[in-house]
């Protein structure tokens, strides 16, 4: 996958993978995630579509060759599909990704496909459309799942479902069933993410007692998962079509295999997602030669990448995760 030309920091990690944050606006307001009156950006602040590609440009001539984009809600943005097919015909990008609710994606997913988007996460935190609409502050589920049957059927591979495990519910039999038996029948892979601490409070779920509660009903076998260079852990249902993740970023921290760098909808470099530590790349975006420039950015905060989360002084908190991307 072109591994071999990217950055390595002090510790030995590659870092092969770029988040963009497209927007800090988003049409749902999920509990974990934003707090109630957060400031949004406006069209000034958030990076132009030039600046967007020129960022993924330097990260490929570095030798990042992975990128997702993200949000605040990346499908707000107009010109998302004149963004996904210029990063998707740079040289070098091997897998380009994003993250959305899904809520717009349904009339959107073919053209995305067809611009050269690779793959999707769609965040759906319960199958249950009451939940579903209390967790993301009136969300509609059947238009979720009209996305990620879109994604399916525009081929976009592999279709990734993220389920934030907010709050002691998800162990409920009608919460937690109809994503096993969903995945038993699509070849969609369904992963539990602990959640962060954050600005919601919600509590922390830990993965044991999730895949424990699931074994109580199915053989669950550890499977290899469908690729994608990020951390979650696989198991298949017996027989499933698709496979079950788990995201441990508490219980079982991956810091040691973190191969990231994130940036901003207000274009700063952040070398960790719970790093107060950013580059600014706005005037390297403004110079002359604006990809030497942000590629330069980006070693320097490669190099800056702290051993694991939390190295820094001060408590452990994400107080904006939708500025940030997740
Ligand atoms: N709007 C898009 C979406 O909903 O997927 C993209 C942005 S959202 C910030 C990206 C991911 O971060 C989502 O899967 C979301 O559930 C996750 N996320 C947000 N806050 C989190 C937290 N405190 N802990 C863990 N995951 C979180």
């Amino acid at each position: 996958m072109g591994h071999s030309r990217a950055p390595v920091d002090r510790h030995g990690r590659r870092v092969e993978y770029l988040r963009i944050s497209l927007t800090e606006r988003c049409n749902l307001r999920c509990v974990y995630c934003r707090p109630a009156g957060v400031d949004e950006d406006t069209a000034a602040d958030v990076l132009s579509t030039r600046n967007v590609v020129n960022t993924a440009r330097a990260a490929a001539s570095v030798g990042i060759s992975r990128i997702r984009l993200t949000g605040g809600e990346p499908l707000l943005r107009d010109d998302l599909e004149e963004i996904v097919s210029a990063i998707a015909a740079l040289p070098g990008i091997a897998d380009l990704s994003l993250t959305t609710n899904g809520q717009g994606l349904a009339s959107r997913a073919a053209g995305l496909a067809e611009a050269g988007l690779h793959r999707v996460n769609v965040s759906l935190d319960s199958l249950v459309p009451e939940t579903y609409a209390a967790l993301t502050g009136g969300g509609d589920l059947a238009r979720s799942l009209a996305g990620v049957r879109a994604a399916l059927r525009a081929g976009l591979n592999p279709v990734k479902v993220n389920v934030v495990m907010a709050g002691r519910r998800l162990l409920e039999e009608t919460e937690l069933r109809p994503f096993a038996e969903w995945v038993r029948a699509e070849p969609i892979h369904v992963r539990f993410i602990e959640v962060m601490p954050g600005c919601g409070g919600a509590a922390c779920l830990p993965a044991d007692e999730v895949l424990a509660r699931l074994r109580k009903w199915y053989d669950v076998e550890p499977a290899a998962g469908p690729g994608g260079g990020g951390p979650a852990k696989y198991f298949r249902l017996r027989g499933s079509a698709g496979t079950i993740g788990f995201i441990t970023p508490l219980s079982a921290p991956f810091c040691d295999h973190c191969n990231r760098l994130r940036v901003n909808a207000r274009g700063e470099l952040m070398p960790c997602l719970f790093s107060r530590r950013r580059f600014d790349l706005r005037a390297a975006l403004d110079a002359e030669d604006p990809v030497s420039a942000v590629a330069e950015e980006l070693l320097r905060a490669a190099l800056e990448k702290p051993a694991r989360y939390g190295e820094e002084p001060g408590p452990l908190e994400l107080r904006a995760m939708h500025a940030i991307g997740g």
